[in-house]
């Protein structure tokens, strides 16, 4: 009898060229977190996201959102306001550089951070006499934030925002990519993110100088002298030559790991909207996703749990939404400005299984057990 395999949120997949470039790292003994596939590696993204910006490849997302927040040189007693709505790495790096995160709710349209309550809030911190030294964006689930109006904002108040695109590579805003919409974004390639080099990231900045200083602190921060001299404190962040070949290999199917993600959003709702009591995240107009995770939104926290737990069941992995920040644990004496989307957001919504690996066998497996809820 043929067994079930179990089903993954969201897995790696190989375009097949993957192992050609490591294999070149070690004919050729680049061993290092540094060498040709590191260089090619930023040269593919660079293409990809256009010739006037400039990259370098880091051990992970994490790592480049530290990095960037070291480069708008924020620091111990600084305030960061930061996207509630999000995967913790977003705001985890303002806590190592001994600053405060403030957290800002989403709205609607794109379950990012809300323009309204970032002006709110950047008012309101102003008057309090603790400007915020830099805006954390998040393009959640692939969907782009509002970059017009958050960019607006930014700009009046001449605070510089980070773009967050881990979960973002391959969509894009009214034409542009993602990773491209602020002067500093960074990028994921952890293993469940549209492509991967099992562990690794990206920041992107605009010009070789800014380049140069994020390459300089990822690498131990060693100044000009024969011997091992430091003059600031640096970080271990670069990128390994063997797995930046992995990356090298992934570039050449991000638009087609984008399709087939497209396509299992189309999929799900295509067969799943016609019930009152699922509702799905549209795309505005000029709006394009990598739809890296489909999310459903249920009607209530018994009908997400109902579908979630009958998946499990099967072996088959679905997650509720990210928890808001300002109600993890963690971050609780966090000053937070909300408005109930992203509570209510993570209360009824489920991410379901997105891989770009997933087979029409798969989803109809997946489908037909959400089909057999008694919500519906
Ligand atoms: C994955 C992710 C990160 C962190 O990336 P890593 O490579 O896992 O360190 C940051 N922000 C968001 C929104 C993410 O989803």
């Amino acid at each position: 009898m043929l067994t079930k395999t179990k089903i993954y949120l969201s897995s790696p997949h190989m375009g097949g060229t993957e192992q050609k470039f490591i294999n070149e790292a070690f004919d050729t003994n680049w061993i290092a977190p540094l060498g040709p596939n590191v260089n090619g590696f930023e040269d593919d993204i660079k293409n990809y996201l256009g010739n006037d910006k400039h990259i370098a490849a880091l051990s992970s997302g994490t790592s480049a959102i530290h990095i960037a927040l070291e480069l708008l040189n924020v620091s111990k007693g600084d305030e960061v306001l930061c996207q509630s709505f999000t995967f913790s790495a977003s705001a985890n790096p303002i806590i190592y550089q001994g600053a405060t995160p403030v957290f800002v709710d989403s709205e609607r349209d794109t379950w990012n951070i809300s323009p309204e309550l970032l002006e709110i809030a950047i008012k309101d911190r102003i008057e309090k006499h603790k400007k915020p030294k830099a805006i954390i964006a998040v393009h959640l689930y692939g969907m782009p934030y509002k970059a017009d109006e958050i960019n607006a904002i930014a700009n009046k108040y001449e605070i510089p925002v980070i773009e967050d695109s881990a979960e973002a590579f391959g969509s894009y805003y009214r034409n542009q990519p993602c990773g491209t919409l602020s002067n500093m974004a960074i990028l994921s390639f952890n293993g469940n993110k549209i492509i991967t080099t099992s562990g690794g990231g990206a920041i992107i900045v605009n010009n070789k100088d800014l380049k140069d200083k994020a390459v300089f602190l990822s690498t131990q921060a060693r100044d000009n002298a024969p011997h091992y001299q430091h003059s600031t404190v640096g970080y271990n962040y670069r990128m390994s030559n063997v797995l930046a070949g992995i990356g090298r290999g992934q570039m050449e199917v991000l638009d087609k790991r984008v399709e087939s993600r497209r396509k299992n959003y189309d999929f799900y709702r295509s067969n799943l909207s016609k019930y009152n009591s699922i509702s799905f995240l549209n795309e505005p107009d000029g709006y394009f996703s990598n739809r890296w995770l489909t999310c459903i939104v249920t009607d209530s926290f018994e009908m997400r749990e109902q579908i979630r737990l009958a998946l499990l069941k099967e072996d088959i992995e679905s997650r509720p939404l990210w928890k808001p920040m300002h109600t993890q644990p963690v971050f609780k004496d966090c000053i937070h400005f909300t408005n109930g989307v992203s509570e209510s957001l993570f209360d009824k919504g489920l991410c379901l299984p997105s891989g770009s690996n997933l087979t029409q066998q798969d989803l109809d497996r997946i489908l037909n057990i959400i089909l057999k809820s008694p919500y519906l």
